[in-house]
């Protein structure tokens, strides 16, 4: 039994970890989950899963989260320090961080520096601290094993393989949700029209983040660390089917590809299983089925923030830190109808000239650059409202 631990379990890809278990249950337990808010389901995953410990990030859910598992033996920590505590009793031999946004920075950093490997999905961290968290891994004797969908991908053409051969990685996109609109419609975009991905089921920051394609600049980067390879070397190219999920091109002009249905069960039980594979079959791709799969190039002119992962990369230090930060706080003022879609990548070019970057950046350095991004956005949105711009109702 491989003994796991869930951080954001109650979230589209900590549940999607838990159906993994589910259809596993003589390979995997679960011991720990950790959710932010969502007390009601925290309860629930905790009487199903029946874990050691469990952690809510939000402390005035605490006294629910007490009282309904009062006698139960379960441990409970609360807050975000409370989470950190959970991470260092942990007794596993895999953590997954399923947390969103840059809240999961200090959980992935902590778990890696207690030398526990560490199952990926919030990319943020290592977008964030990415030149911190790879050598710290390797140091303390853990690893990072990638759940987005697209970095397992390469992980699995790279198996095997010299990486001294690698020529080039090409990451995959869907486009999002407004690859085929004019940019002289973007204005009228509203939350629920970005909301609604065209290939994948996820929660509501990362798929805002696809309609902006942010989430391929975020992916550049974590491709970046993860795969020790120079930013030149990673392309993106557009298939809309969401088959592909990335490949991988060596030097002597061979490409592999892997290939999947857009379901995100795949590559989390890939993580939690590494290195085997599993029996358990998740829906396959149906070559009777496939009608078309198509390739484009990416449209930099209406989705700018896509550029922003080489400006950063190139800048380095906190940087890419302030990119990620900048570009939260805008989605949740877009999500929250303060800010128009299009303004998103803008705050985060804006914040990129006048926020400075720190070089060589300690932890604290970085988890500064959330205060900095926070009131950096939070002028940007009074200042948007002063000028009596539109916004989107
Ligand atoms: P969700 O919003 O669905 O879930 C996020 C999880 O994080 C929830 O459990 C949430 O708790 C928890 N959480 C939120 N804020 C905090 C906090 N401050 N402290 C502790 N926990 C917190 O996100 P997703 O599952 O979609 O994404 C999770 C990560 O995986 C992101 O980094 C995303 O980019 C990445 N990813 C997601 C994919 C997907 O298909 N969804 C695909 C590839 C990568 P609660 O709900 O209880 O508030």
């Amino acid at each position: 039994m491989k003994r796991l631990a869930i951080l954001g379990s109650t979230g589209s890809i900590g549940q999607n970890t838990l159906k993994v278990i589910d259809a596993n249950p003589k390979v995997f337990r679960v011991d720990y989950l950790s959710a932010g808010q969502n007390v009601d389901l925290l309860i629930k995953q905790t009487q199903q899963y029946q874990p050691r410990a469990v952690a809510i990030a939000d402390v005035q859910q605490y006294p629910v989260l007490k009282a309904a598992l009062q006698g139960s033996g379960v441990i409970l920590f609360a807050g975000p320090s409370g989470l950190l505590e959970l991470i260092e009793s942990l007794e596993v031999e895999l953590a997954v961080n399923a947390i969103v946004g840059f809240a999961g920075l200090e959980p992935s950093y902590r778990i890696l520096d207690r030398g526990l490997p560490l199952a990926l999905s919030n990319k943020e961290s290592i977008v964030m601290a990415g030149e911190l968290i790879m050598p710290l891994a390797e140091r303390r004797g853990g690893a990072v094993y990638p759940i987005d969908s697209e970095h397992s991908a390469i992980w699995q053409c790279l198996t095997g393989e010299n990486p001294k051969t690698v020529k080039r990685l090409i990451l995959t996109a869907s486009g999002g949700p407004f690859r085929e609109t004019p940019l002289t419609a973007f204005v009228h975009i509203t939350p629920e029209d970005a909301l609604k991905h065209p290939t994948w089921q996820m929660g509501r920051k990362i798929t805002i983040d696809s309609a902006t394609l942010m989430n391929k600049a975020l992916e550049i980067i974590e491709a970046r660390w993860l795969f020790d390879i120079e930013p030149a070397n990673i392309d993106v190219v557009v298939h809309p089917q969401s088959i592909i999920h990335s490949m991988v091109e060596f030097w002597d002009g061979s490409i592999k590809a892997q290939l999947g249905l857009p379901d995100m069960k795949l590559p989390i039980q890939y993580a939690l299983s590494y290195p085997e594979r599993l029996p358990r079959a998740w829906e396959a791709v149906s070559f009777d089925q496939i009608q078309q799969w198509t390739f484009e190039p990416p449209d930099y002119e209406k989705f700018p923030a896509l550029r922003l992962a080489d400006t950063v990369l190139k800048q380095g230090g906190t940087a890419p830190a302030i990119l990620n930060v900048v570009n939260e706080f805008a989605v949740y003022a877009f999500l929250e109808r303060r800010i128009p879609f299009t303004v998103i990548s803008g705050f985060v070019q804006d914040a990129l000239r006048e926020i400075e970057s720190v070089s060589k950046p300690s932890l604290q350095d970085i988890q500064e650059i959330v205060r900095l991004g926070k009131d950096f956005v939070q002028e940007k949105v009074e200042q948007y409202r002063k000028k009596g711009r539109k916004t989107i109702c």
